[in-house]
């Protein structure tokens, strides 16, 4: 089959790979049909973590059930499924709460799994023509019928739409709240729409890139340019000296400033920005050791954060990835309903041969490239 593989810093190529199968009773198969380029996968691109050279990316995956192990029993060949990016047992302690990002069985020895992706197990991804999907009873979220029409809307509950739809609840968004969202990015922008699903009365994304910017717009929200470093200002101004009731992080650990990576930037701006007893939710990608940056501190994934100002203001912090599978049902139904359209940040639909340029460009923030998603069927 045919799949993207990466063969080191910004370099992954489309090549011929043994196809993926079944190999355990309770796996199913999937066709892929639309697979996403996700931020995260750029930490990988980048070389900014220890993924190993000949593996398959992708996280992002959406297909048609082609065959299914012995042991599964409610998925079907024939099925239009989008699978949660994390990897999940369905039967552990953290799974059977719900917490499916932090499973203890698929990756044993740490809490979470995913495909294709460094640290988080030794499963494939679905930038490629096949996927096997592990536990598919538990991983397969099925489609209805309108899938093919809204396929665009159902791959972006993969990861992007709760992963920002978690962030709201982990900043502990609630109807009337303001909401501060640092980084205009997918994840941001899925954040956006989350907090106005949820009723929050104003939403104010901050980033420095214009043509984010004015998407934020569009979606509803008051977008923030923090390409002078006053977003804090700003949000004070919009909220009347207060502060924002809730914050929510979604840039991670590579932030940076005029070109300069400074990981804690966005989480001391969330401290000043959100009001005292506010909440900050934090789904931008933070790391343990990351040995290629810049800065000393976060070589080992110590973060400087302004703690004495977070303690005098009594605010709470909650972070990690989305447990999809929480929220990827609801988000369904709100899609299928029409009550929600998260393709509208769609910027770039590519077969999947041309992924090297989907990443050569979403990696270079080249202007209006705000989220790529590869047409995998031939
Ligand atoms: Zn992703
Ligand atoms: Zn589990």
């Amino acid at each position: 089959m045919k799949a993207v593989v990466y063969e080191g810093p910004r370099n992954v190529s489309v090549k011929n790979m043994p196809d993926a199968k079944i190999e355990k009773p309770t796996d199913v198969l999937v066709k892929i049909t639309t697979t996403n380029i996700c931020g995260s996968d750029l930490h990988m691109y980048e070389g900014r973590t220890d993924m190993e050279t000949g593996r398959i990316l992708g996280h992002e995956n959406l297909g048609v059930v082609v065959e299914t192990g012995s042991a599964v029993e409610r998925v079907k060949k024939g099925d239009c499924v989008c699978m949660p990016f994390n990897i999940a047992c369905g039967f552990c302690k953290n799974c059977e709460k719900g917490l499916t990002g932090f499973c203890l069985t698929t990756n044993p020895g740490t809490a979470g799994a995913a495909y294709g992706f460094s640290g988080m197990g030794p499963y494939s991804g679905g930038q490629a023509e096949y996927l096997r999907v592990p536990f598919g009873d538990f991983n397969c979220l099925q489609l209805p019928p309108d899938a093919e029409e809204k396929e665009n809307d159902y791959v972006l509950l993969s990861d992007i739409f709760p992963t920002g739809y978690h962030a709201t609840v982990l900043a502990g968004v609630e109807p009337g709240d303001s909401v501060a969202i640092y980084g205009a990015g997918p994840v941001g922008l899925m954040a956006a729409l989350s907090a106005q699903l949820k009723g929050a009365s104003k939403v104010m994304v901050i980033d420095s890139h214009p043509d984010r910017l004015r998407l934020a717009e569009k979606l509803g929200a008051i977008p923030v340019d923090d390409s002078d470093g006053s977003s804090v200002e700003q949000i004070l101004k919009l909220t009347g000296g207060e502060g924002a009731d809730r914050g929510c992080e979604c840039v991670g650990y590579q932030c940076s400033c005029h070109g300069r990576e400074v990981p804690n930037l966005t989480m001391n701006n969330l401290v000043k920005a959100v009001r005292p007893t506010g909440g900050i939710g934090m789904v931008g990608v933070f790391v343990a050791r990351d040995p290629g940056s810049p800065d000393d501190l976060a070589k080992n994934g110590v973060l400087a954060l302004d703690f004495g100002q977070l303690w005098m203001k009594g605010q709470h912090i909650a972070t990690g990835q989305a447990n999809v599978k929480a929220y990827n049902r609801k988000l369904r139904d709100l899609i299928a309903a029409g009550k929600v359209r998260p393709s509208q940040i769609i910027s770039h639909e590519l077969p999947l041969d041309r992924a090297p340029e989907g990443y050569r460009h979403f990696d270079a923030r080249t202007e209006g490239w705000t989220k790529v998603v590869l047409k995998a069927a031939a």
